[in-house]
């Protein structure tokens, strides 16, 4: 047994079951840990706070995957996984897809392990050592749990660099990876490309959110902003939404966009627009209209861009530029319509996004009410021992007349 001892005072964490040893807190390493590999932590007086999977070269040194005396038995990783599995396909808020999160990583109390579903294909991403270690493991229990014909995994590059392992992609079972899977949403079909899409292929995460934006698109002219492959703008024009348009920065995006707009919805009107999304609502707003009553505005706009703070020191420069995209809708949005927001970076909080739509709300000199707050749906659960699981922080807004 390898012992990893914390040092003197550091030992609440765990004891309260957070999942996360950080390098500052270890005092001493007890015989030849290497990466990845099973280790005990102790207190600095030696009682036993857990076990967990060793990471020497990152800042998170150690993963703990139980807590207290408890030893993890020789099956856990696939008996862990089997729960996982069968609570998502049990879950009754999941019934209307075929593609979900399988696997949430410190969410389901298996940190360092991602697994998503779409249709027959599992996308897996491995972001610790010890999970890497692992590989065949969670391979067969994935395979035998979820029944799927494919496995495959993603390479994460910038885990693999925290951890200092060498990143790996490949086929984890079956034969061979097709191009892209049809997946079901709700009553939409999208493709996705899981091996070269953005996160594992879809961002599963909306789901939730596109379903409400669909039940307020009947009639409406909808701004889908950093829409991918056009999540949003699809469901809502399939639900009878009068026209949707779409602006990403990616070609490769918007190819299936256009795709998938058509294949969903070929009666809706639409437009996409390949460019940077900051520019363009700036660019395109007509500043001496504030009532927002031109052919230049819309019914209900989404505003869904990518992480802006990774990191804690990007939170300030993060909510300039969040603000400044909502000055922008606030004023391309018609009286009475509607905003949803989104900011995906555990940093940027539901408190501080609230502060930051209100300060948008004044400079856009249009009053602002909060009708729902948004998030991740029911196969991202967030652990309450692991708060920084919690990512997405979204908003429904009415802009009022
Ligand atoms: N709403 C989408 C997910 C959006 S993810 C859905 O439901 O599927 C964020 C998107 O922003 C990505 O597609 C990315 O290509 C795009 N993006 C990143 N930076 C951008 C920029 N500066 N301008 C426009 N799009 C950008």
């Amino acid at each position: 047994m390898i012992d990893l001892v914390l040092k003197q005072g550091r030992d609440r964490s765990a004891k309260r079951r957070h999942p996360w040893v950080l390098s500052g807190a270890v005092a001493e390493v007890r015989g030849d840990a290497t990466p990845g590999a099973a280790v005990r932590v102790l207190s600095h007086n030696g009682e036993p706070l857990g076990h967990g999977h060793y990471s020497p070269e990152s800042s998170i040194r150690v993963r703990l995957l139980t807590f207290g005396k408890q030893v993890p038995a020789e099956d856990w990783l696939a008996d862990r996984i089997a729960r996982a599995v069968a609570e998502r396909q049990g879950d009754p808020l999941l019934a209307n897809t075929d593609a979900m999160r399988l696997v949430n990583s410190e969410g389901d109390g298996l940190p360092g392990l991602i697994a998503d579903r779409y249709d027959d294909i599992v996308v897996v991403k491995l972001t610790s050592a010890g999970m890497h270690l692992r590989r065949d493991v969670i391979a067969q229990a994935l395979r035998e749990a979820s029944g799927a014909s494919v496995g495959f995994e993603r390479a994460d590059p910038a885990s693999a660099r925290r951890e200092g392992i060498a990143s790996h992609e490949g086929l984890l079972w079956g034969d061979a990876l097709p191009a892209t899977v049809t997946i079901r949403e709700a009553t939409c079909h999208f493709e996705v490309d899981v091996a070269h899409g953005q996160k594992t292929g879809f961002y599963l995460d909306q789901r939730d959110s596109r379903a409400l934006a669909a039940r307020l698109a009947p009639g409406c002219d909808v701004l889908d902003l950093f829409s991918y492959t056009g999540g949003f703008a699809t469901a809502c024009a399939r639900a009878g939404a009068s026209s949707v348009m779409l602006v990403d920065s990616s070609a490769d995006a918007l190819e299936l966009a256009k795709a998938h707009v058509s294949a969903n919805a070929s009666h809706c009107r639409f437009d996409f627009q390949r460019a940077d999304a900051f520019n363009w609502v700036r660019e395109t707003s007509d500043p001496s209209d504030s009532s927002a009553s031109s052919d230049s505005a819309f019914d209900l706009v989404i505003v869904d861009p990518p992480p802006l703070a990774r990191r804690k020191g990007d939170v300030n420069k993060a909510a300039r530029a969040y603000k400044d995209l909502l000055i922008h809708a606030f004023r391309r949005t018609r009286p009475g319509g509607w905003v949803m927001c989104f900011a995906c970076s555990h940093h940027v909080g539901p408190d501080l996004f609230r502060k930051i739509a209100f300060g948008a709300s004044i400079d856009a000199g249009r009053p602002v009410q909060v009708l729902r707050e948004l998030g991740a749906p029911s196969d991202h659960p967030v652990s309450l021992d692991h708060p920084e699981g919690h990512y997405l922080s979204g908003l429904l807004l009415r802009v009022m007349a």
